[in-house]
């Protein structure tokens, strides 16, 4: 072990945990445990398959008031949050429980024989996965890695390592053979990159940021490893003016501060109608003034502190930046990661605020004139994660929706994922999806078998 990693808690700034720090050794021993372990686990049946993913889930419920406690003091997360994230932990893995039985493959019509798909699991999966929704996120990448049969070697962020380490020891506990799942904490640049060039590791899973991904991409195509990466998000949140503006207003703070800003989805761009900029502004400033932003572990928090000094910097290098700050809400002097709610405007979608992922709880307002130049700016980013259009005509609500370059769009809402339906980016917020059955493609190859019949 190199040294020992200090896990802080952003709300006091005070260690919350300490542990050993892997490197290379231990993640390389960690992926021979993985591989050793793939034989064994792929032949697994499917039913049994299933059931020892149904008592994880099960022990993951009954553990679910810890976690979530450990996730919301990790993280920095409003308690109410974490139990919502713990609860949806359980649900996916309950989803992909029902997968085994059900990867389905094809018969296709041939000459001379017969013709069928399977779909088999690639061998050991490296999960490398980010700090702002630590146990989510991880389950839905190891729920289905596990549902299709392939071993897991997990790396966290070092900043929020904790709930990983439980996940790994409760599904132990649960009946999943020793080596299947591995946990190694350690830095990305070190171990990270080492499951990224590991030869005996089939293919990478990714949830941070697109500068990483980026790297991630170019070493995994060394040896065409595969990859998929969830990366960063700029997301517009279009207002026209025929919406109910109070719903819209009402629920736009939350849907760029949950989590204080720090949500690949984070609704960060606030695109609205110019017609209706004065009413809407007005609804907006009453509904972020009444955000409770405090103590995480208080069950009325809505946000918390950022994860960290560093963050919290690049935070504010945008609030003052060159747009007007319009409204400030407020946030509790130190100890803890503290940055206040903060909405700028009116910006351009030139500025630095509307361009670069913040990653913080900074919103930026745009107004628009008509439709077609609302679909220009929301399409005007490097990003396409997520996205809402808040409107009351029906037909151009699909028509929006169509035209916006995005993964995850909401009409008349401003939520993007859940378990059964697909998550994931256009342009550069990544590849692949995840969750609903589309997850499982990316965990599985499919193999065409042909049987001549002559
Ligand atoms: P990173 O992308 O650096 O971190 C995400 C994960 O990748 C962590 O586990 C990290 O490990 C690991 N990692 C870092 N470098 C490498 C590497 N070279 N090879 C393999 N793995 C690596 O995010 P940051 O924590 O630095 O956050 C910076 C910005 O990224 C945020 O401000 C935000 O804009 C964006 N971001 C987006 C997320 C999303 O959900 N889309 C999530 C997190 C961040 P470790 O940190 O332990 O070294």
């Amino acid at each position: 072990m190199a040294h020992t990693l200090q896990v802080i808690e952003p709300a006091t700034e005070q260690v919350l945990a300490e542990l050993p720090h892997a490197g290379v050794e231990e993640a390389d021993a960690a992926i021979e445990r993985a591989k050793a372990a793939f034989p064994a686990w792929r032949d697994v049946t499917p039913g049994d398959r299933a059931k020892i993913l149904r008592r994880i889930a099960a022990a993951i419920d009954e553990r679910a008031d810890d976690l979530a406690e450990l996730e919301a003091r990790n993280v920095g997360k409003p308690i109410s949050d974490a139990r919502g994230e713990v609860g949806m932990v359980v649900d996916t893995f309950l989803y992909y429980s029902g997968a085994p039985e059900r990867l389905l493959g094809d018969t296709i019509p041939v000459a001379g024989g017969m013709d069928f798909t399977f779909r088999e699991p690639l061998g050991v999966v490296g999960l490398i996965t980010p700090w702002n929704f630590p146990i989510a996120i991880t389950s839905w990448k190891l729920a289905p890695a596990l549902a299709a049969g392939n071993t897991v070697v997990l790396k966290p962020a070092e900043l929020t390592p904790l709930t990983a380490l439980e996940l790994e020891k409760i599904a132990v506990e649960a009946g999943l053979p020793e080596g299947v799942f591995n946990v190694v904490v350690g830095p990305g640049r070190v171990v990270g990159e080492r499951m990224v060039e590991h030869p005996d590791v089939a293919k990478i899973a990714f949830t941070g940021s697109t500068e990483v991904g980026r790297r991630i991409g170019a070493l995994a195509s060394q040896s065409i490893k595969r990859v998929t990466l969830e990366l960063g998000g700029k997301s517009a949140n279009i207002v026209f003016a025929d919406a109910d503006l109070d719903r819209a207003a009402a629920s736009a703070p939350l849907a760029v501060f949950g989590n204080a800003g720090q949500d690949c989805c984070a609704r960060s761009r606030i695109l609205v109608e110019r017609s209706a900029l004065d009413r809407f502004m007005d609804a907006l400033e009453e509904a972020v003034d009444s955000l409770r932003v405090g103590d995480p572990l208080d069950p009325d928090t809505q946000m918390g502190p950022l994860i960290s000094a560093d963050q919290r910097e690049k935070v504010s290098s945008y609030a003052d930046g060159e747009a007007p700050v319009a409204i400030r809400g407020s946030a509790p002097d130190g100890p803890g990661y503290w940055f206040p709610p903060t909405v700028l405007c009116p910006v351009s979608n030139d500025d630095r605020a509307a361009r670069e992922e913040i990653f913080g709880p900074v919103a930026a307002v745009i107004p628009f004139d008509s439709e077609a130049e609302a679909v220009r700016l929301a399409n005007d980013t490097i990003y396409g994660l997520s996205g809402s259009i808040w409107t009351r005509n029906g037909a151009r609500a699909l028509r929006v929706a169509r035209a916006v370059e995005s993964g995850a769009l909401s009409v008349n809402s401003n939520t993007s994922v859940r378990v059964s339906t697909p998550f994931g980016g256009f342009k550069q917020s990544g590849i692949g999806r995840e969750l609903g059955p589309h997850a499982l493609d990316a965990y599985t190859e499919l193999k065409n078998v042909y049987v001549s019949t002559e």
